[in-house]
This record gives C-alpha cells, sequence and structure tokens, in this order.
C-alpha cells in the first residue's frame, strides 16, 4: 500500500491546519482551520459570508485545490480538537469532498456551531461521534484509533491510522499530562504500545509549536495552583477583581470557579464566546457550573454589569474575553471604560492567558493593558502554563512510537527545522526520514 503524506496548511505557519494521508486509493484529511492572524490583516472582513477562493487567497484558511493531484478519494475527515487553527475551515472547504466529519463528542458540537453561522456554502457532511480508545473501519485494511491525549481544551485526541505498513500517528496540540484537571490523562499506555506492535510505526506527524524549547510543559494542575495562590491572596481585598482567559479552556475555568467561590465570590462569566463553550461543556456534562451566570449577548451582560455595580464589586468575579486584547471583546471594552462596570484603583486584573506571539497581539494587548493600569488596575500577567508539548515531551514521544519517520507540522519551517534538529540527535537524517514539508508538498512514505 502506497502511502503519502500531504501539507495542506499550517506548514508555514502557525495556523489553518490541514494535512491528507492518502493510503493507497482512500485519503483521510486531518483538520481543517482557519489561520485568524492573516483575516484580521484586512478591515471589515466577515469571513461568514466570504467564499473560500478569497479566504485562500489572503491565506486565511489551507489551500486545499491541491487536494486535485492527490489520487484517491476522501473517506473522512478528521479534527483532532475543536480550535479553530484546527476546525475553523470546515464551513468553507468540507462541502467539496463527500466524506463524514469523524470527532469527539465536543469537537462535534464546536463544528456544527462553526458551520451554524456559515452564510456562503450549504453543508451536508454527515457529523460522527467517536469517543477516545474507538475505532473507526476506513477500508478492508485501514482503521482510525482515537487516543486520548490532553490540550487546552476539552475532547482532544491523537488520531492513529493503522495500515498493513504500519501505524501513521497524528500527534498535533497535545502534552504529556498526567494530572489533568478535566478528562483522562494522555494514553501513554496506549502510545507506548502502538509503538511495540509488530508492524510498529511508519510515520510521525507531531506538532512542532515549542518544539525548540528546553523541557516539559508543566501540568494543568500547576496553573490551578498559580491561580489558587494569587485568588487566595486577594481574599481580604474589597474591590474589583476580573479573570481572563481562553473561552475553550474549560478546566482553567473550572479552576476560575472553583477558587472564586472559594474567596466568597460570585463568579459570572461574560463574552459571546464564555457562553458558547461553557454552554456547550455544561450541556455535555463535562462540567458543572452550578449557580453561574453565563451571559452572551451585549444587552445581558451591559445588565449583569450593571447588578455588579449595584450590589457591589466585592461580591463577584467577573471572568471574560480579552486575553489577547481583542478590541471587542469584553475586557478591553472594559479597559476603554466602555461598559458599566467600572475599574478603580487598586482592582485586580489576572490573565490567566499567555499573549499567543503575532505583532497583533502583542500591540493589542499591550494597549488593553496600558489603559487598564492607567485606571488605577493591578495586572498579574502569565498566570497560565501551556497546551502543548516542550522538547522533553516531544523526545518522549519519539522515544515511545520509534517511527521509522517524522513530519514535523504547526509551525513555521524554520522553527520545525528545530524539531528536525532535535530528531537527527536520535539519528534521524533530514530529507532520508526527517521531512521539512511546506504547504503544497508531498513526501510518499512507501514504495
Ligand atoms: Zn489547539
Amino acid at each position: 500500500m502506497e502511502i503519502e503524506i500531504t501539507a495542506v496548511g499550517g506548514y508555514e505557519e502557525v495556523g489553518k491546519q490541514m494535512t491528507a494521508v492518502r493510503l493507497g486509493e482512500d485519503v483521510i484529511i486531518f483538520d481543517m482551520g482557519i489561520d485568524l492572524s492573516k483575516i484580521l490583516l484586512h478591515e471589515n472582513v466577515e469571513t461568514e459570508s466570504m467564499h473560500s477562493l478569497d479566504l485562500i487567497e489572503m491565506g486565511g484558511i489551507p489551500d486545499d485545490r491541491i487536494m486535485s493531484d492527490i489520487e484517491g478519494d476522501v473517506k473522512a475527515i478528521i479534527p483532532t480538537h475543536g480550535h479553530l487553527d484546527h476546525i475553523g475551515a470546515i464551513p468553507k472547504l468540507a462541502h467539496r469532498y463527500d466524506a463524514p466529519i469523524v470527532a469527539t463528542p465536543f469537537t462535534a458540537e464546536l463544528v456544527k456551531k462553526q458551520v451554524q453561522g456559515e452564510k456562503k456554502f450549504g453543508f451536508d457532511n454527515p457529523i460522527r461521534k467517536m469517543e477516545a480508545g474507538e475505532v473507526i473501519q476506513i477500508n478492508s485494511k485501514v482503521t482510525v484509533e482515537f487516543v486520548n491525549v490532553q490540550h487546552s481544551i476539552p475532547g482532544a485526541i491523537a488520531p492513529v491510522v493503522h495500515t498493513p505498513e504500519g501505524a501513521v500517528v497524528y500527534g498535533l496540540d497535545m502534552k504529556i499530562d498526567h494530572t489533568p484537571v478535566i478528562g483522562d490523562p494522555i494514553d501513554v499506555d496506549r502510545l507506548k504500545e502502538i509503538g511495540r506492535e509488530d508492524e510498529g510505526v511508519l510515520a510521525l506527524i507531531p506538532e512542532a509549536l515549542n518544539a525548540g524549547e528546553d523541557g516539559r510543559t508543566p501540568s494543568e494542575k500547576v496553573a490551578k495552583e498559580m491561580l489558587r495562590d494569587l485568588l487566595h491572596s486577594f481574599e481580604d481585598y474589597d474591590g474589583g477583581i476580573v479573570a481572563t482567559t481562553f473561552a475553550s479552556h474549560i478546566a482553567r475555568i473550572k479552576s476560575l470557579l472553583q477558587f472564586a467561590q472559594e474567596i466568597d465570590r460570585r463568579p459570572i462569566l461574560l463574552g459571546r464566546s464564555m457562553e458558547k463553550y461553557s454552554g456547550i461543556a455544561e450541556r455535555m456534562d463535562l462540567v458543572e457550573f452550578p449557580d453561574v451566570g453565563m451571559y452572551g449577548h451585549r444587552r445581558s451582560i451591559e445588565r449583569a454589569m450593571k447588578r455588579v455595580m449595584d450590589e457591589g464589586k466585592e461580591k463577584y468575579l467577573p471572568i471574560v474575553t480579552g486575553h489577547q486584547g481583542e478590541p471587542r471583546a469584553m475586557l478591553t471594552r472594559m479597559a476603554r471604560d466602555d461598559t458599566p462596570y467600572e475599574i478603580e484603583q487598586g482592582d485586580k486584573i489576572v490573565y490567566s492567558a499567555r499573549i499567543i506571539p503575532s505583532p497583533i497581539n502583542e500591540g493589542q494587548r499591550h494597549q488593553a493593558e496600558k489603559l487598564l493600569r492607567m485606571q488605577g488596575a493591578r495586572v498579574y500577567p502569565d498566570i497560565h502554563v501551556s497546551g502543548h508539548m516542550g522538547g522533553d515531551e516531544h523526545y518522549d514521544l519519539l522515544d515511545w512510537l520509534q517511527p521509522e519517520q517524522v513530519v514535523p507540522a504547526h509551525q513555521t519551517a524554520s522553527v520545525r527545522s528545530e524539531y528536525i534538529d532535535m530528531a537527527e540527535e536520535l539519528d534521524y537524517k533530514m530529507g532520508r526520514d526527517a521531512h521539512l514539508l511546506r504547504n503544497g508538498d508531498s513526501v510518499t512514505l512507501t514504495e
């Protein structure tokens, strides 16, 4: 069976991830993401009503026109988790393929939400839900197994394609977390087992996001302890405390809610995406958020903020959008004094997030923080740990899986070459069994 990997998107940037794996005459697509940083460069862009070709020209979604060069039929589209750089292009591209979306239940719900907002294209791909540990048959010789991993959103998996030539492991967006706050720890036993199976691992496609960084990424438990420590230090403060984090980071939000209650404050979630992700997580019983207000629409947010101001800021802990300084997000509007919530001297602003490196984010976040500080706020940045593997975890994963070939993804060529440097320490060789692809390139792994 000829096995070929095609880099469609995410091999020159962090964002718009998409990889096609051809197994003989069948093809599986992994991820179909959007690169918002490219889209935000343009003003007044409303992606929902845009044509995919215009978004491709902009660099905002993967250029999947190269799929017509691949000789095979797409049998499944498999997003690894629900972040937009992995599912955001599904409304624009999936309709071109006569194939189901196969995803874990939480990811599947987010895909549904994503396609609901689409105004240009129809969407009738079936959505099949599959839990970690389960297997789907692609053809008589090929199956895909979902291996549970941990990342900064619930429902993340590493899909493993089992073929007669060995396994192809698509290992994007994960960390080796043994003590997560939500969900099961990463299934290390299963990964090791796959590495020991007779056919072995033909190829590993790892994320290379932090491949050049030394050490290991701390567990989510560590972020939880950092938040516990910080919020308890505010226990006697009788003014405003506001926290912000990734709306999709349900584990982090769960920790924030717990410590808000421990210091006798009522948590409320404010912002459209806060309501969206937490609402889905609660409906799916991933978490219980008893007695937590969630407000997503402008008017209901303003009413909730007025109530907070009337009853006393010291009774509440708003958890809001805006950790990257996004101009229309809640914290940015609060910083501009554009909401009923008044920031006063000494108020605490907790950023449980790190700036996603890009000049736009850095500028916007700097501006928002500056405005908050000008109103007297105390700002606590980086109360956070990453959802991605550090260099040492990459080393371990290679050791467990012992893949014949590696094809790092999800980064610029320069950072992916740092991954390849590390692989070369383990006797891989660039161009022979360690491949540095660019968007549009393919590599055939078997004769
Ligand atoms: Zn992700």
